[in-house]
């Protein structure tokens, strides 16, 4: 079977059950192997590197960035450069941080957006063949224009500078925070983050961005 064959046969029938957690270590010395190209390559393209040292781990489970997997795309990426970024796992957004238009995870004949559906061409949809650059462009309402580059600037920070000092910091930042909201005491004030629990970065920046607390807001003094 050409090597090419295989890897797409190999994304359809196992990646498919995988990407909610991401690919396997196993799974990607595989297909770095049947590229023929070092698995520091395939491994940049995740956000493996940046998790370990958030999380303080050699070996970072993929749920640390999300429990959940919802596969979304911008059309104006993929008409500008044919490349699907590792931004568009990063949870709650919903517009493209580059393009500031709609992330879609349908066609325009209803048909869900999948990377690997075996049926179709690249970057088309198995149902009517549509480029997915061609999709329809919509603009981040103003409504949520906020919201959107907060999620991003609080991504940029933790993946870019984050330790597990930094996330336990903005932690306590936001416990503080809905303890003063909620004008309860310390003892009354339910235990709603779980502390030291290795919750995802998902998890913790919506909500840290629902509760109104600001990227500036997290920011250490060390
Ligand atoms: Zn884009
Ligand atoms: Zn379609």
């Amino acid at each position: 079977m050409a090597p090419s064959i295989l890897v797409q046969r190999i994304l359809h029938t196992r990646v498919k059950h995988h990407l909610a957690r991401f690919l396997p270590a196993s799974l990607l010395a595989t297909l770095a192997q049947l590229l023929l190209i070092p698995e520091r390559f395939l491994l940049a393209t995740t956000y493996h590197a940046e998790l370990a040292h958030l999380y303080g781990s050699p070996h970072p489970h993929g749920r640390l960035l999300s429990t959940q997997f919802s596969f979304h795309l911008c059309p104006a990426c993929v008409a500008d450069t044919r490349l699907l970024k590792r931004t568009l796992m990063w949870p709650h957004l919903h517009y493209c941080p580059l393009h500031h238009i709609e992330l879609r995870n349908t066609c325009q004949c209803g048909g869900a957006l999948w990377p690997f559906s075996g049926r179709a061409s690249p970057f088309t949809c198995f149902a009517c063949g549509l480029d997915w650059g061609a999709l329809p462009q919509r603009q981040t309402p103003r409504t949520r224009q906020k919201r959107e580059r907060q999620l991003g600037l609080f991504y940029d920070y933790f993946l870019d500078e984050g330790t597990p000092r930094r996330m336990e910091y903005a932690v306590e930042i936001l416990r503080r925070h809905e303890k003063e909201v909620s004008m309860l005491s310390w003892s009354e004030h339910p235990d709603v983050i779980p502390y030291r629990a290795k919750f995802s970065l998902g998890y913790l920046v919506g909500r840290l961005v629902q509760a109104g607390v600001a990227p500036r807001d997290v920011l250490p003094y060390w």
